[in-house]
């Protein structure tokens, strides 16, 4: 991958090339970004440019043997940990044998989820993991010297998943590895690392992409419809891998909205069996739709608050502009900060796997708190 193929993150961007051209290449370095976000295809690109035998200043060439190697992810020095699950349950779990998977993955979306890639691997709700025995095939691998490269690279894709014996296994290696040898830990739960694999490791801090870089990976990339491209750019904040699910799930955007309109009016008229069911509803659908209901929310109640703002400046549908111009009573400067942050709670609570259906219930509950208090409020004023 070259860096050329990742729009915008201009100044981090230099400052991994500019780490290669004055020879001062951390030995382990922890790139942390959000899901959806460049993390993954930097490292990578990082690699190939160090890797590449004739590179620019800019970027590695794209056309020598190592940069075709890297490109398909069959460098022999570039190595990968990965969380998987059990095939057969009788084999030490380990990478290897997914790799023909995650370079059909990864060459597919440079940008992908954890969800995404568990479909790869047919989890089946196991939960993916990096096991200790992989743990020990990393210290294994990283003592041989480069095949071909002057360097050996080591990327651990989602060290998050690892468990306590994998993680403390590996802090040897990371302190002190073999030389050169570069291992990235590529994070997107930075705060759940250990403290020990953060102190070891160079923290490269990789932004979310804009709605503008987004929208043109969807569009250069996915082939997406520019206006589309851009509405599911805006909605996910960015986060390529959910952009790209809701685009290939199909039209989702009419029946979120109808979700979202009756949950906010169950919200309001406090109907709590209407909101159990609701719960219900959710709780059956897949973690990645669940997580795009909660950016589309989020996406409706900011719009909302820009409409009240400056009506001109919204990028909603009709439909949604409509059942926006109805409700945005209801969202305002002094509610609106709270039922934000309810909701980003429970995306946060949906992602570490909790309970789907507690979650939204728990959430709606705070939700209709917030509308009754103001109800109540407003009868004894
Ligand atoms: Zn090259």
């Amino acid at each position: 991958m070259q860096f050329a193929k990742i729009p915008g993150q201009i100044a981090l961007k230099r400052r991994l090339i500019s780490s290669v051209q004055s020879g001062h290449i951390p030995h382990a370095q922890l790139f942390s970004g959000p899901e959806g976000s460049a993390a993954l295809a930097l490292s990578i690109a990082y690699a190939q440019y160090i890797a590449c035998e004739n590179r620019s200043p800019e970027d590695s060439c794209g056309s020598c043997s190592s940069c075709i190697k890297m490109q398909k992810l069959i460098h022999p020095d570039l190595h990968f940990s990965l969380p998987v699950n059990w095939v057969n349950p009788t084999t030490s779990l380990h990478t290897a044998p997914f790799l023909p998977q995650w370079r059909e993955a990864f060459l597919r979306n440079p940008f992908l989820s954890i969800e995404e890639w568990s479909g790869y691997i047919s989890l089946d709700g196991k939960k993916p993991l990096i096991s200790a025995y992989e743990a020990h095939e990393i210290i294994k691998v990283l003592q041989y010297v480069s095949v071909e490269s002057e360097y050996k690279f080591m990327i651990v894709w989602l060290p998050e998943f690892m468990n306590l014996s994998a993680a403390n296994r590996i802090l040897k290696t990371l302190e002190e590895p073999t030389p050169k040898t570069l291992i990235i830990l590529v994070t997107r739960a930075y705060d759940s690392l250990l403290t020990t694999i953060r102190s070891r490791t160079q923290l490269i801090k990789v932004l979310p992409f804009n709605v503008a870089d987004a929208t043109k990976v969807l569009v250069d990339q996915f082939n997406a419809d520019p206006a589309k491209a851009k509405q599911l750019a805006d909605i996910t904040e960015g986060n390529i891998a959910e952009a790209l699910w809701m685009l290939e799930s199909g039209d989702e955007a009419g029946d979120l909205l109808d979700l979202f309109r009756n949950w906010m009016q169950y919200c309001y008229g406090f109907k709590i069996d209407s909101l159990v069911a609701l719960a219900e509803k959710v709780h059956k659908k897949e973690r990645e739709w669940q997580k795009s209901f909660l950016s589309y929310s989020l996406y409706m109640i900011r719009q909302t608050m820009v409409m009240n703002n400056n009506s001109s400046l919204n990028r909603l549908s009709p439909a949604e502009f409509d059942f926006i111009n109805k409700f945005r009573q209801f969202f305002h400067p002094g509610n609106y900060e709270q039922i934000v942050e309810y909701i980003e709670e429970a995306a946060r609570q949906i992602d570490r796997n909790g309970s789907s259906k507690i979650i939204f219930f728990d959430v709606s509950l705070l939700i209709s708190d917030v509308f009754r208090k103001e109800k109540a409020t407003k009868q004894n004023s």
